[in-house]
């Protein structure tokens, strides 16, 4: 048991382990005492410098000190930044899992597929519901954001009522009618809040960031111009967006395919639960595209971030089963650039052109609405909450200032607390302060083998003993995509046998005739070629000398 001091009052610790001065990964714990309870568990996806990772979590190294004493994870909603990496805490985690019937229907198949046994864990609570961790009690709020069941969280403890907002917006006319709890914010305003951690996504916005009906209109036009096929990218979980989309294809007649893997994925399972409706007969199957002309289809895909594995990308490129793409084509970015993703998806729209498609992107038609709130939002909530601290999360390091900054204007009186990842916030009668620095970091996850661990810097010792690091280094040229010499291939801490060495000897050759059998679209973009070039090297080493190194492909344009 923590001490406070024979006459304080009882103090609880804010430690945010990830999502503060970074997009994604949040995760975030509370503990008070002998207990912790853990907000949130996700990832975020790797820039594309970082080959060869498929993703990042923050580094669960931290959460070993409060071994045993994690009673539950909650969760906010269901969108990869909150729940990517729930099987990986979760043996960490000694109690139930906690979350909205939606958000927890995302996380089962994600644990089933990670051979992740969940044995009667996760538990669906609703909004306004309360549940006991400790001697906290837990309470979720219904907010609007771009899927369907989210909640804000207030956390009742001993030292006073933590606010934590999740990923929101205040959208006035959700598609579902589910509205934003607003008259419970004010409730607890005034009843006094001691703490508000508050998405900052936004915060550098003005303005309000509007409905998700707001996209209706643009929608409308394309779907009563667009002569031809009619493809739509967006983000699989955005529920609200597919159900427009599903809505203005029964309006105007034409058959609904979902592609892409995850796509089919969330649209089955909102469709099951009832967040997604599709009108009998509206839905075909990928592979029944070509049964029917082109004017009559459309298609929701995956890939709205150049994402070389996802549907559109590979579409773009004519690399597709069941979709191809010809003159009279509509296809539709409808989703925000992630930062970092700028290059790949320009390279998709470039691709799309080739075939005579046209491309549609958010800020020439109003075909995306942002799911964070914007500045008037985030000062709303701010008056209805008016805590005694303020926390701003999610976002980088300038967007949490600017949140700060907003609750200087809106709540004098609040105290301002700029943490970033580690900190140990300790707040109680007196005050709030940083009483610890943790090592805050991120790990990243290799994908092809489940639990594969790798440090950010390559430091992960045990797996690079294990399999050692391959770099095929490939130089191409840039137009033609051929290739400028033989591949080279290095590598460290790959224990040397003769299966091994004869491999070493071959592979650049195998290699190199392997980049020349890919189709030149995919040669001369080094987003797709990245993943061939690893496709190929980890194949090799697989089935030629039974290793399953970390392979990081460098591609040298020139
Ligand atoms: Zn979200
Ligand atoms: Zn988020």
């Amino acid at each position: 048991m923590t001490s406070y001091g024979a006459t304080s009052a009882p103090a609880v610790q804010i430690i945010p382990l990830g999502g503060l001065g970074e997009f994604g990964m949040n995760m975030l714990l509370v503990a008070c005492g002998d207990t912790a309870l853990l907000v949130d568990a996700g990832v975020m996806f790797p820039e594309p410098e970082l080959f060869g990772v498929d993703l990042v979590i923050p580094d669960l190294a931290l959460l070993d000190r409060y071994r045993g004493r994690i009673a539950a994870l909650v969760l906010t909603h269901g969108h990869e930044d909150h729940i990517g990496a729930v099987a990986h805490v979760i043996d960490r985690v000694s109690g139930p899992i906690y979350g909205t019937r939606f958000t927890l229907a995302l996380v089962e198949p994600k644990l089933a597929e990670r051979g992740v046994d969940a044995d009667g864990r996760l538990v669906a609570i609703a909004p306004r519901q309360r549940v006991t961790v400790g001697p906290f009690e837990l309470e979720l709020l219904r907010v609007t954001h771009s899927m369907p069941d989210c909640v804000a969280l207030a956390i009742h403890t001993p030292a006073g009522t933590i606010v934590h907002t999740g990923d929101f917006k205040i959208d006035q006319t959700p598609l579902d009618g589910q509205a934003f709890d607003l008259h419970r914010f004010a409730e607890l305003g005034q009843t006094g809040v001691l703490a508000l951690l508050s998405d900052s996504t936004n915060a550098d916005r003005p303005g309000f960031s509007g409905s998700e009906r707001d996209v209706i209109g643009a929608f409308e036009e394309i779907f009563s111009s667009a002569p031809g096929r009619l493809l739509v990218a967006a983000f699989a979980t955005s529920v609200y967006r597919l159900q427009v989309l599903v809505d203005l294809a029964d309006q105007f007649d034409r058959k609904v395919a979902f592609v892409g893997r995850g796509m089919q994925h969330v649209s089955q399972i909102a469709e099951r639960l009832g967040y997604l409706r599709i009108p009998p007969g509206r839905q075909i199957r990928d592979a029944d595209l070509r049964d029917y002309p082109a004017s009559e289809v459309l298609c929701l895909c995956t890939g709205s971030q150049g994402e070389p594995l996802a549907a559109l990308p590979r579409i773009a490129i004519d690399d597709h089963r069941h979709v191809h793409l010809e003159r009279d084509d509509v296809v539709v970015f409808s989703s925000r650039v992630i930062p970092g993703n700028e290059k790949a998806i320009r390279r998709v729209m470039n691709h799309v052109a080739r075939r005579g498609a046209d491309v549609v992107a958010d800020g020439e038609k109003h075909v995306h609405v942002s799911g964070h709130g914007s500045e008037e939002e985030l000062k709303f909530i701010l008056s209805l909450v008016k805590p005694r601290f303020f926390v701003p999360i999610h976002g980088e390091y300038r967007q949490l200032a600017r949140h700060a900054r907003m609750a200087g204007l809106v709540c004098p009186g609040t105290t301002v607390i700029m943490a970033e990842d580690g900190d140990v916030l300790q707040l109680d009668g007196e005050g709030v302060r940083v009483i610890d620095r943790l090592p805050a970091g991120r790990v990243l996850i290799d994908g092809t083998r489940t639990g594969e661990i790798v440090d950010e810097v390559l430091r992960d010792r045990r797996h690079l003993a294990a399999d050692g690091l391959v770099v095929p280094v490939v130089a191409i040229n840039g137009h033609t995509g051929a290739l400028e010499q033989a591949p080279e291939i290095i590598t460290r801490g790959l224990a040397v046998d003769a299966r091994h060495e004869a491999l070493l000897k071959e592979a650049p050759d195998l290699l190199g005739r392997a980049i020349e059998r890919t189709p030149i679209e995919e040669r001369t973009d080094p987003g797709l070629l990245k993943e061939r070039i690893r496709a190929e090297v980890q194949s090799l080493f697989r089935k030629r000398a039974g290793r399953r190194p970390l392979v990081l492909p460098v591609v040298m344009e020139v």
